[in-house]
């Protein structure tokens, strides 16, 4: 969407004006630039502090007109709490917590970038720019109006005041890359899924050449050549056809092993013939979250020039009932040789993921793949809407996973596999059937995937309960989230390329 709110960086010497931000520490400890900005009127502040048992608690909030002597209108004063126990992330809900407090009106805001013992690293004041920018995320495109009351997106010239703003401004511009990455899956979500169908997806997805990332669509006639039934076998029962798109970014040494992420993208998932009830089917037009992901972060990756090979897929179908629909009962023959036996045609990202896996493994021979799908229902029971499931066949790639969750916030939690989980995908008629029984099933939909990976080292994050409809964050007011986009830009910059 849009995005009319504008980050910079200056000095603490620039003079505050409209809107002064200031942070203070657990126990009304402020800085000395704030306490230079407030000048006299300090004490003044520490009493309206009082008054509103304000005493700097994270993310606690104090919000007031400026009292006199101070050259700004209002004055926001956002607790930190204890300032050693702050790690990254805080600092993007630091500036989520920051945004939320501006309206729509085009404010022009002074934040001042310091904890209690001075000014902020520039690595935290680009995390502060960064929350800000995700927090004013909104999706209005299809409202002609707006309702009394009903706040317009936030127009805001931001200037943020730190100790050294070129090297802040430095540290933003890869964080930038990466918001833009996150707008453009969360967009993707929040699409009705009567403009975002398959081919639309993958005109969007085409965007990302003009970044410097080759893209290939596969069409039908090219998918049936290379034998991917489990994925056309889903998009059969559609008038509109599936596709498979291939991003890759070549930032990284010449010739060396890519890594790939690949995406599920059922653009609408109405579970077919065997149809889904009615009540909060519309939310299915998110059953594409995966592909979304992919595409934001190739876009990150490629924006910031990131020196690594990566490959993108995302198989980009709709589920839909009709006269040429699969079958229960259906046997398909994947690009892989196996067959499967259809027991449930709701079941169908793993058949579209399946193949793509496959073909990525075989393509590219990648470092790693990880896969993200909107998989389950399952791993909701499992895990709400807070960590995302994680299934790997690698522990090294599932540990540094975790680890990047933790930092980014965008967290994962490890779930089983295992020979007694896999033989319950058994079938007595194919080499395998689509669905295990109601118990476990998050892990059995993990085992059918893994099925396709070749060997390959492979975790696939399920992302059913964080990728749409997740509670609100400080950093996240959108139905579509962009999970992930965050998480795997760090994966990859810590681990498969130089510092950036
Ligand atoms: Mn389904
Ligand atoms: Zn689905």
């Amino acid at each position: 969407m849009t995005d009319a709110v504008k980050v910079g960086f200056v000095p603490f010497s620039a003079a505050p004006g409209g809107i002064l931000v200031a942070f203070c520490g657990h126990g009304l400890e402020f800085g000395p630039a704030t306490r230079k900005a407030l000048g006299p009127a300090l004490s003044l502040v520490e009493g309206a502090a009082e008054t509103n048992q304000f005493k700097g608690k994270n993310g606690s909030i104090l919000d007031i007109l400026a009292p006199q002597g101070v050259k700004a209108k209002r004055l926001v004063v956002i607790g930190t709490g204890k300032p050693a126990e702050l790690k990254d992330h805080d600092f993007l809900k630091l500036g989520g917590t920051l945004a939320g407090k501006l309206t729509a009106r085009a404010d022009t805001v002074t934040v001042i970038a310091e904890l209690p013992k001075g000014t902020m690293s520039a690595d935290q004041a680009a995390a502060v720019a960064a929350g800000i920018r995700l927090r004013a995320y909104k999706f209005d495109r299809y409202k002609t109006r707006k309702k009394d009351g009903e706040e317009a997106a936030l127009r805001a010239n931001v200037s943020i005041a730190v100790g050294d703003p070129s090297a802040a401004r430095k540290a933003f511009a890869p964080n930038a890359n990466i918001v833009d990455g996150v707008t453009t899956a969360r967009d993707l979500v929040n699409e009705p899924p009567n403009v975002l169908f398959p081919v639309e997806f993958a005109r969007r997805a085409g965007r990302l050449r003009k970044l410097g990332v080759q893209v290939d669509v596969l069409d039908v006639a090219a998918m049936k050549k290379l034998g991917m039934g489990a994925l056309l076998g889903v998009a059969q029962g559609s008038t509109q056809p599936g596709r498979t798109v291939i991003m890759r970014w070549n930032g990284g040494k010449r010739g060396d092993q890519p890594v790939a992420f690949i995406g599920k993208g059922v653009c609408f998932d109405t579970g077919g013939i065997s149809i889904k009830p009615a009540g909060s089917m519309e939310d299915m037009k998110g059953d594409m979250g995966g592909a979304a992901c992919v595409v934001g972060l190739m876009q990150a990756l490629a924006a910031r020039k990131a020196k690594a090979n990566v490959v993108g897929a995302i198989g980009v179908v709709e589920n839909m009932p009709d006269g040429n629909a699969q079958r229960p009962g259906d046997i398909v023959t994947s690009m892989s040789g196996q067959t499967i036996e259809i027991i449930n045609t709701d079941a169908e990202g793993r058949l579209v993921l399946a193949d793509v896996l496959w073909y990525v493994a075989k393509k590219f021979k990648p470092k790693f793949m990880v896969d993200l799908a909107t998989l389950t229902g399952a791993i909701m029971v499992a895990l709400g809407t807070e960590y995302a499931g994680l299934f790997s066949n690698n522990d090294e790639l599932a540990e540094r996973l975790t680890k990047v969750g933790l930092a980014t916030g965008e967290r994962v939690w490890r779930m089983p596999l295992g020979p007694e989980y896999d033989k319950q995908i058994d079938s007595q008629f194919a080499d395998m059937k689509n669905t295990g029984t109601r118990n476990g099933g998050s892990i059995t939909a993990a085992q059918f995937l893994q099925r396709f990976v070749d060997g390959t080292p492979w975790a696939h994050l399920d992302i059913a309960g964080t990728a749409m409809g997740a509670p609100k964050t400080e950093i996240n007011q959108s139905w579509g989230s962009g999970f992930g986009v965050r998480l795997l830009d760090r994966l990859v910059a810590q681990h498969y390329e130089g510092k950036r």
